[in-house]
């Protein structure tokens, strides 16, 4: 779920750019002098014209959303992942016991050198030193 809502908002910038490019070069084509006598004698241009500058007001606030999307899906990733990360306790040499991180409690390194603390279950990495 979200890993699609990230991908949905990563493809959404992508396709408002696009729609937003096509509709910002043509509304330029249409400013310029040229353009502006096009669209005054052709109601058939002035109506492209239209349609150019929605394109590029919809594709702009599609671009947008999708931003806002992918943003809101990376932070709300972060602080899914972050509550599983392991914690690392470092280990002198000749130590056997270690303290958790989380609750301090000693923690036996012969047997609990890789796992979960038995009291908080906070999963625990010893990373040896010396
Ligand atoms: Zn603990």
């Amino acid at each position: 779920m979200r890993a699609g809502l990230i991908a949905q908002g990563a493809v959404l910038p992508i396709i408002g750019w696009f729609v937003f490019m096509i509709g910002y070069n043509n509304v330029q084509d249409y400013q310029t002098t040229l353009g502006v006598i096009g669209r005054y004698l052709s109601s058939e241009a002035q109506q492209k014209y239209q349609m150019y500058q929605l394109m590029e007001a919809g594709g702009g606030i599609l671009a947008l959303v999708g931003l806002v999307l992918v943003a809101a899906g990376l932070v709300g990733h972060e602080k899914h992942t972050s509550k599983t990360v392991k914690r690392r306790v470092i280990a002198r040499g000749g130590q056997r016991a270690v303290r958790c991180p989380v609750c301090g409690c000693a923690l036996d390194i012969t047997t609990q050198s890789e796992g979960k603390c038995p009291e908080c279950k906070t999963p625990i990495e010893v990373v040896y030193e010396g």
